[in-house]
């Protein structure tokens, strides 16, 4: 059934709205934004509550390597040919998750970016991967149209020992942008895995089987976006879609900051 919003209430958005505005003008004032490749203070035009800021620096986005067309149509890695469909890696596996996307490749600046996101509390860099996901994949997000972003869980230990899940201050983020909401509930790391890098497919796969419990989710929601920092083989990501839908969920879509290169 249809709600329509009083008067008063849409007022009272609109409040909300203009108070959120003034706050994060405060905000990015006493903690001015960093550049999340080269880590200087950026120097803003305006703090005007609204203005648009700026989350990079024109010289540090040069140094970059952004993912573009063509790409993978599974998992969205960079294709050289664009004749080609999948990846190597999607020849060989069949994903359990619907599709997935990534912004950047992960390598040179971008390693050092992300281990600062992840390991040296450089939580605002979020603000950036978010704005440029918005920026390149708001098309697709609302083609696909998720109910909801869900991070990938990490481990309760971890989390007490590094503080935050960089991946849920990047669907926070995401969030705020595109109005799709946030559960870090429904979905839970069970088994604290050892780090995955030096593992196979399989072996990562074998690993990473009954490491996530959902609840059920037959009445909640019908299309998942999964969102994490990197994207490697995409076993953890099909380790998740596959609880999620003997869960109840129809289709699983992942997104990533970063990915391999692919070809
Ligand atoms: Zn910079
Ligand atoms: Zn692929």
């Amino acid at each position: 059934m249809v709600k329509f919003r009083t008067m008063r209430e849409v007022n009272n958005m609109k409040k909300e709205t203009i108070i959120n505005e003034i706050k994060e003008s405060i905000l990015d004032i006493v903690y001015p934004l960093r550049c999340p490749i080269c880590d200087e203070i950026l120097v803003q035009k305006s703090f005007l509550p609204g203005a648009p800021r700026i989350k990079i620096h024109e010289k540090c986005m040069k140094k970059i390597t952004t993912i573009n067309e063509p790409m993978c149509i599974k998992c969205g890695h960079q294709l050289l040919d664009e004749g080609l469909e999948y990846c190597s890696d999607c020849k060989k596996i069949s994903h359990i998750f619907n599709q997935g996307k990534s912004l950047f490749v992960y390598k040179n600046e971008m390693v050092k970016s992300m281990y600062s996101f992840k390991y040296s509390n450089k939580r605002e860099y979020a603000k950036f991967y978010a704005e440029y996901t918005y920026k390149k994949y708001n098309q697709w997000l609302q083609r696909i149209q998720p109910d909801v972003i869900i991070p990938v869980p990490m481990h309760p230990k971890k989390i007490k020992k590094r503080g935050y899940n960089q991946s849920e201050i990047y669907a926070r983020e995401l969030s705020r942008l595109t109005g799709i909401p946030v559960d870090n509930k429904s979905l839970k790391r069970v088994v604290n895995t050892k780090p995955l890098k030096e593992l196979t497919t399989q072996q990562r796969k074998n690993m990473l089987k009954k490491s996530f419990y959902s609840e059920n989710l037959f009445n909640k929601y019908k299309k998942i976006l999964l969102v994490d920092d990197i994207y490697t083989t995409g076993s953890t990501m099909d380790a998740i879609s596959e609880e999620l839908k003997i869960k109840g969920i129809e289709r699983v879509y992942c997104l990533s900051i970063c990915t391999g290169k692919g070809y």
